[in-house]
């Protein structure tokens, strides 16, 4: 089975692609998912968490208020860094895991931070996400609801995009005025004829 690491900048739509990839009917293992449900009340990470973060970054139902966490995390790098320390490890394993359990001709891995840490390991191909830092811009003060200086910090603790397309092997191009059905038909075509010798089904 081919694995395919599908990674982009902030908000630049690694889950409206992977999405399109499940509509072929391809398995999707999104990291940012498992990482969020490690930080479910009495997961090995809210216990973690808390404990590094203090109840300040509980909601009164106990749940850890996600929002909080990230503004805290981007507006101070330490913690991000220390955020990544406690969870990095948890979410390595589970992917692992459930890539093991899979058995397609391919699999898409959303990960995040894929060219920085040892996840590339866990992958064939990366596929990164072309999208201008003007358009990330947009669609995070939209979908977040957060200041346009917190959006441009967020983006400017990240690699560039032109970082992260020096080291693709497949691009797909998710700016405005972009076909992105059309991108995710072609690169699905592709990887089915990459995997084809190895399995020779689902064609
Ligand atoms: P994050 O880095 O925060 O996990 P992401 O890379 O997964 O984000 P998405 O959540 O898929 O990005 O997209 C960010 C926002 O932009 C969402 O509100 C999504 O609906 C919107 N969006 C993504 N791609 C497009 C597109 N081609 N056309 C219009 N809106 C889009």
């Amino acid at each position: 089975m081919l694995t395919i690491g599908l990674t982009g900048g902030i908000a630049s739509g690694k889950t409206t692609i992977s999405n399109l990839f499940s509509s072929h009917g391809v398995p999707v293992i999104d990291t940012d998912i498992l990482s969020r449900h490690l930080l479910d009340i009495d997961q090995p990470g809210y216990r973690e968490v808390v404990q590094h973060f203090g109840n300040k970054i509980l909601q009164s139902d106990r749940q850890i208020n996600r929002r909080q966490l990230r503004v805290l995390v981007f507006s101070d790098k330490n913690q991000k860094k220390m955020l990544e320390t406690l969870l990095h490890p948890m979410i390595f394993e589970e992917t692992q895991h459930r890539i093991a359990q899979h058995s397609a001709s391919y699999i898409i891995v959303v990960i995040p931070l894929l060219f920085k840490t040892r996840f590339q390991s866990l992958v064939d191909r990366t596929l990164v996400v072309n999208c201008s830092e003007s358009t990330q811009i947009e669609r995070l003060i939209s979908r977040d609801d957060i200041e346009i200086g917190l959006a441009r910090e967020m983006i400017a603790q990240q690699w560039s995009n032109e970082e992260r397309l020096s080291l693709a092997d497949d691009i797909i191009d998710n700016d405005r005025n972009h076909d992105l059905e059309t991108g995710v038909a072609s690169q699905h075509k592709k990887y089915l004829s990459l995997s084809y010798p190895t399995t020779g089904i689902e064609r």
